[in-house]
């Protein structure tokens, strides 16, 4: 049973978390040598908290095993999908078609990871063609459709989620889409979405201070209009701000400010040490969860239930230790 209201948005049992993956990635032999592209950390890590909905479209597209390998090019500023022997195999409008076709299992996802560099899965820097000359400024035309049709939905790379910053950043989005979801599933009112941003407010600040003050204090006069723009602006925005990065001077701000809450219930000995704790990882000699351990330590001791159900303390499973790097 979980024990928090953290650890229940986690749990797989009632209500899986499913991300949609590119098949080589979990090991499935799609590739165009008949091999695959198997990316550990995605099945044996984030395979304990996640559902994976696998997908190839060059495959869906009819192209079977082996076959020629295709290439973006550039032809009088419209970027086509073809053979790279074979200009004539133009699998362009294949491509468009069966990633549009997808969209009803799409809808059901709270996250996607690609596989980078493919012109049909990658989702940026792929190579673009211009006679011979190759720039790295391409999306894979399957990535570019699912991108636009859900645009706030957390897409990422297989390359880039060796990048701990953006790991993290990524698996926190899938978590909070999933959160906003089962939220949306009860339907919205102001209540749900005041307590939503209540509880999500630190995380946001920690990517960016001065948007989160202006969506909280448009969330503030936002009553009298209906609920269902409300919603959809508040999530666009939501979505927009966890996709910067956040900031070691972010963070600190945060975590002085939930130590403010504690002012009345620790010693001048535990407080120094948790701003001690706070300024050097500030100096980069801590990671963020020596800091923020502390932090839950002392509410463990000292509950505060505005604290309790703000999810900066306990964005994600500690056991997928995002925040244990510098
Ligand atoms: S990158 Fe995409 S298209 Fe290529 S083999 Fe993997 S899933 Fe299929």
């Amino acid at each position: 049973m979980p024990e928090t209201a953290t650890e229940a948005v986690f749990s797989q049992n009632e209500n899986p978390i499913v991300i949609g993956v590119s098949s080589c990635l979990l090991g499935e032999k799609v590739r165009y040598d008949t091999g695959h592209k198997h990316y550990s950390y995605i099945t044996q890590t984030l395979g304990q908290y996640f559902t994976f909905r696998s997908f190839c479209p060059e495959m869906a597209i009819g192209l079977g095993t082996p076959r020629e390998t295709l290439r973006l090019v550039n032809r009088d500023d419209t970027i086509e999908c073809v053979g790279n022997k074979t200009e004539s195999l133009n699998v362009t409008a294949d491509l468009i078609k069966v990633a549009h076709e997808q969209r009803s299992w799409h809808a059901d996802l709270c996250g996607y990871i690609l596989k980078k560099d493919s012109p049909s899965c990658g989702m940026e820097r792929v190579r673009v063609y211009k006679g011979n000359m190759p720039e790295r400024v391409g999306t894979g035309l399957y990535a570019k459709i699912l991108m636009e049709n859900f645009p706030h939905l957390p897409v990422e790379e297989e390359g880039r989620l060796g990048d701990p910053i953006l790991r993290e950043n990524f698996i926190k989005r899938v978590f909070v889409f999933h959160h906003w979801r089962q939220m949306a599933e009860q339907g919205f009112n102001m209540h749900r979405l005041t307590d939503f941003h209540a509880q999500y407010k630190f995380i946001l600040m920690s990517h960016d201070q001065d948007r989160t003050r202006k969506v909280g204090a448009r969330l503030a006069e936002a009553s009298k209009q209906a609920i269902s723009e409300v919603a959809e602006w508040y999530f666009a925005e939501l979505m927009s701000i966890l996709t910067i990065r956040a900031t070691r001077k972010n963070h600190v701000n945060v975590m002085q400010h939930l130590q403010g809450f504690l002012k009345k219930d620790i010693d001048s000995e535990d407080k120094q040490e948790l701003s001690d704790t706070i300024d050097r990882y500030r100096r980069q000699l801590l990671p963020l969860i020596v800091p923020v351990t502390l932090l839950k330590h002392h509410f463990r001791r000292h509950p505060k239930p505005f604290v309790e159900r703000c999810k900066y303390l306990d964005p994600h499973p500690s056991e997928l230790m995002l925040l244990n790097t510098l």
